[in-house]
């Protein structure tokens, strides 16, 4: 066959395949297939004020304890100095410890001064997400002072109510929600820490966290932690009791059953958020994502 020929030669069998009538001119054509849309990421945190780890042990709550079977945990994780729900919650979704982002007092203090260094969300939004905090005390209003998230969600009267205002952002669609639950916190300080009303608490928290599990869109991870323990009827002190929480996550990253041998920090928390979200902290953040809960 000639050159001229051979580059003749495709045209020439097509020409005859659409004259005999078989030719692919004929045919419908083949629709290009498209790949699946995948769900953006999305992260939920809830956090259990007051929620000591052996309490989870001892009651053994359904949802908690089918979340720490889905995903990874640590029953040892540290919280910060003081142990107390306004500073601690700040280092969570920060990953900066009390001496960086400045709160050191435990209420709603706007005279005190404001949060010094940006926590999550504002790394979220400039990412184009969109963020909501729902808290179960007035003390967050020194959150929602920094205007980082789109949605504040405060006045809450107690866990179920929270949980039903942290699915109803759920299903009006946010990226990045933190959820503060504050009863079973409450019930420490009104009658002991492991106390029978405490243990019965930590049993609704469960049941407020299986209505926020229940609302969780595709591709969400959920960490669910503490702010602090608690022994006696306080906490803020040194003590492990007041200083050791869980730590629990869980989404389609995430290593199933898997105990967490390394330490965990409260900081990394928002560290681990940022990572799942792919977003940059700032390189002084304290804060590092648990890498050993991902799936390799
Ligand atoms: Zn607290």
């Amino acid at each position: 066959m000639t050159r001229a020929l051979r580059r003749l030669a495709p045209a020439l069998l097509g020409y005859l395949a659409a004259a005999c009538g078989g030719g692919s001119s004929t045919l419908p054509p083949t629709p290009t297939p498209t790949p699946p849309v995948a769900a953006p990421v999305r992260v939920v945190i809830v956090s259990i004020d007051g929620l000591r780890p052996d309490a989870v042990q001892q009651v053994n709550p359904p949802n908690l304890s089918a979340l720490a079977k889905k995903g990874a945990s640590t029953w040892k994780a540290q919280t910060i100095t003081p142990s107390n729900t306004l500073p601690s919650h700040i280092s969570m979704l920060s990953g900066y410890p009390p001496t960086r982002h400045g709160v050191t007092w435990d209420d709603y203090l706007p005279a005190n001064g404001a949060i010094r260094v940006p926590m999550i969300f504002s790394a979220a939004r400039g990412s184009g997400r969109r963020t909501a905090l729902v808290a179960g005390k007035e003390k967050f209003n020194t959150l929602r002072d920094t205007r980082e998230m789109d949605i504040f969600v405060g006045g809450t009267r107690a866990d179920a109510d929270v949980a039903e205002q942290a699915a109803a952002q759920l299903f009006s669609g946010v990226d990045l929600l933190v959820v503060h639950l504050p009863d079973v916190d409450l019930s420490g300080h009104a009658s002991s820490w492991m106390s029978a009303a405490y243990r019965d608490n930590v049993a609704r928290a469960d049941v407020a966290l299986g209505r926020v599990i229940a609302a969780l869109p595709e591709n969400t991870t959920l960490i669910v932690t503490a702010d602090h323990g608690g022994h006696g009827t306080g906490h803020g002190t040194t003590d492990p009791l007041d200083m050791t929480i869980p730590w629990i996550i869980a989404g389609p990253r995430i290593r199933p059953d898997y105990a967490i041998a390394g330490a965990v920090s409260t900081m990394d928390t928002a560290a681990t958020a940022a990572f799942l979200l792919g977003l940059t902290l700032p390189t002084d953040n304290a804060g590092k994502p648990v890498l050993e809960a991902f799936a390799r």
